[in-house]
């Protein structure tokens, strides 16, 4: 056998060697990956489209370049993830609420019950989902309501700028600004508070409105949460001088007004959270580049063409529509998420020498 041919050979055989180990590993209990990272939240993008252009997230040009799924087999899938330990989902896209039948999803979704309980234990009584979305908002005033109905428990407008200007201009639509406060306070209305809103911060760009979100939070009663801006976007614009730091950030909003640090809501938290010293306002930070928190990531995602991803930052994704559409049975199904999942990555690389971007750019993820 030539050299090369004997080295496929062992390369082969070593993988399937640690294919039986993971999949024996992982043949039963709550999901876990193997760093011992339990998998408890899962990111579904229900559709690539999406009606806003952001500057910094995408070229403008570009349109979905990703297929959806019909609803039910996004379903049969959470239903796979939620009978293995899923407890939180949350949806996105692309833009979610373009997605028809989304109420309906949101209405099934509230149907199902965790299988675990929050210490690892299977229980059969269950508890409901803590169904999420992430927004744009632009469509939210007229949905917001029937969402609630249906039984989704919160929800994320993403909102980078709180002046109609600057807002239009990221966003390339004219007067989204309205509509999305429009959504955002009927949000609010119908008991989907408290509201959170991310904001992505380029320097440069919309980092001179901190203070303004600061008052924005105050004035609004929605938690604002700031996101360090990532390699992820489909121009490849990302400089790690466009990020604005966590510390910079809190220096910025201490001489705004002294702050406050509050308690984690969770141990997979990602938000350093605060209020002020008048207890007025809440804001969020979260800083996957100068603060990483993989090591508490209990996130895998499902593109809306039926991938999974381990992390955003992944080279690959993991073809588990393709499974079912073979005809694969629920227990093949449970067999290639827990394998799946098992690959999760320990971190991610972002600002280090080597660091490769992504092979799909957020919109095309599921953020
Ligand atoms: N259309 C929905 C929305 O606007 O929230 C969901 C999809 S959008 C891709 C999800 C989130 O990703 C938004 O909050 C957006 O600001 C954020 N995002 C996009 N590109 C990003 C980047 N390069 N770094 C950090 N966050 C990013």
């Amino acid at each position: 056998m030539p050299y090369t041919a004997i080295d496929e050979a062992a390369t082969a055989t070593a993988e399937q060697i640690q294919d039986d180990r993971e999949s024996n590993a992982q043949s039963e209990g709550r999901l876990r990956d193997r760093f011992g990272r339990a998998i408890t939240d899962l990111r579904v993008s229900v559709t690539d489209r999406c009606n806003y252009k952001c500057v910094y997230c995408r070229t403008g040009n570009e349109g979905a370049q990703y297929t959806e799924l019909p609803i039910a087999d996004y379903l049969r899938i959470v239903r796979r993830f939620v009978a293995l330990g899923i407890e939180k989902v949350r949806l996105t896209g692309g833009e979610p609420l373009l997605r028809r039948g989304l109420v309906e999803m949101v209405g099934e979704l509230a149907k199902m019950r965790t299988a675990y309980l929050p210490d690892g234990k299977p229980t059969a009584e269950g508890r409901p989902l803590d169904i999420a979305l992430t927004t744009n908002g632009h469509l939210l005033e007229g949905l917001a309501q029937p969402l609630k109905d249906a039984g989704l428990s919160r929800i994320t407008v993403s909102m980078d700028a709180v002046d109609a200007g600057t807002f239009a201009a990221i966003t390339r639509v004219p007067r989204s600004f309205d509509r999305v406060m429009a959504g955002v306070r009927r949000a609010k209305e119908v008991g989907l508070g408290p509201v959170k809103v991310n904001c992505v911060l380029l320097r440069g760009f919309n980092d001179s409105q901190i203070e303004q979100f600061a008052e924005f939070s105050r004035n609004e009663g929605v938690i604002v949460r700031f996101i360090e801006f990532m390699p992820l976007e489909e121009d490849r614009t990302w400089k790690p001088e466009t990020v604005v730091r966590m510390e910079e950030l809190v220096a910025r909003l201490n001489a705004f007004r002294p702050l406050v640090e509050l308690p984690p809501n969770a141990l997979s938290e990602t938000a350093r959270r605060f209020t002020f010293e008048d207890g007025r306002g809440e804001i969020g930070i979260i800083a996957p580049v100068s603060r990483p928190f993989c090591g508490h990531c209990s996130r895998v995602r499902l593109t809306s063409d039926g991938k999974i991803r381990t992390c955003l930052f992944s080279q690959s994704d993991h073809d588990l529509y393709g499974t079912m559409l073979r005809g694969g049975t629920d227990a093949e199904l449970d067999a290639y998420i827990r394998k799946v999942v098992m690959r999760k990555e320990e971190r991610h690389h972002i600002g280090e020498p080597g660091f490769e971007k992504p092979s799909r750019n957020m919109v095309h993820i599921g953020g």
